[in-house]
């Protein structure tokens, strides 16, 4: 099995970071931002808000491989991009080896106004039963897969988290949208909840560029069903998981429990 790689923090790991980040930073204040306090921090999709005083905004996205950590004063790293000194001596550093993140800063509704967060669905963790059919039926037609991918329709979920829930489900990538029954579409929202829950709960899949503030590793990548088990035994059935591209992204998932129809 090998190691985790290429692969996008998704809602549970910036769940992860947001939770482990505000008491860290909480009512700090930034010092090389004129000493705004911290106010709140919020997660939006998969980017990380940091309200300040003076209704400004501090927002990162991960993309790839960025990462937010808690260090010492001075402390300095090649891949820093870059130190926000807080009060209380600590530093609040974002970490991006492949400088695809993205930072923001500026009064709030200027940085809403980004068109990451004007065309974010609604959130994968806090969607409620209803808006996830009604969106489902808005769509009709489309395969599963891509759907789930679509940060138009789901905010947070990106590749482990699909191929995690629909395993868990027993639905398969590519069925299409228009002919799931209700009870597919209980089966799916049970599962996406059931999913994200777990890999918060075990800490997120750590990957190899990211970990948490405080420096912790997630355990799902261990824990998870399917995701990059390739030629694996299913852990239901024992058939092998095969690996497909589907709409451009790599997909694992069982042949047999996952049905088609
Ligand atoms: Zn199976």
């Amino acid at each position: 099995m090998g190691a985790p790689q290429k692969i996008m923090p998704e809602l549970p790991e910036v769940e992860i970071t947001k939770r482990k980040l505000e008491p860290l930073i909480k009512s700090k204040r930034i010092l090389n931002l004129g000493g705004k306090k911290i106010l709140r921090i919020e997660r939006k999709g998969k980017a990380i808000l940091i309200y300040l005083s003076g209704g400004k905004i501090l927002g990162f996205h991960q993309r790839m491989s960025g990462k937010l950590l808690i260090v010492r004063r001075g402390w300095k790293d090649k891949h820093t991009r870059r130190i926000f000194h807080l009060s209380g001596g600590k530093d609040l550093a974002f970490h991006d080896v492949r400088r695809f993140g993205v930072i923001w800063y500026g009064p709030v509704k200027k940085v809403l106004d980004d068109p990451y967060f004007k065309t974010l669905g609604l959130d994968a963790l806090k969607i409620s039963f209803g808006e996830f059919k009604r969106i489902l039926g808005e769509r009709r037609a489309g395969k599963l897969k891509p759907f789930f991918l679509n940060q138009k329709n789901l905010a947070g979920v990106g590749n482990i988290i699909a191929d995690e829930v629909l395993w868990h489900a027993k639905i398969h990538p590519e069925r299409n949208i228009n002919n799931l029954s209700d009870a597919d579409i209980k089966k799916l929202y049970v599962s996406l909840k059931f999913i994200l829950k777990r890999s918060i709960k075990l800490g997120g899949s750590t990957m190899r560029d990211w970990f948490h503030p405080d420096g912790g590793h997630g355990g799902y990548f261990k824990k998870r069903y399917t995701y990059g088990r390739e030629d694996e035994k299913c852990f239901r059935c024992k058939t092998q998981i095969i690996r497909k591209k589907i709409a451009g992204h790599s997909s694992c998932f069982c042949p047999k429990c996952q049905r088609e129809q």
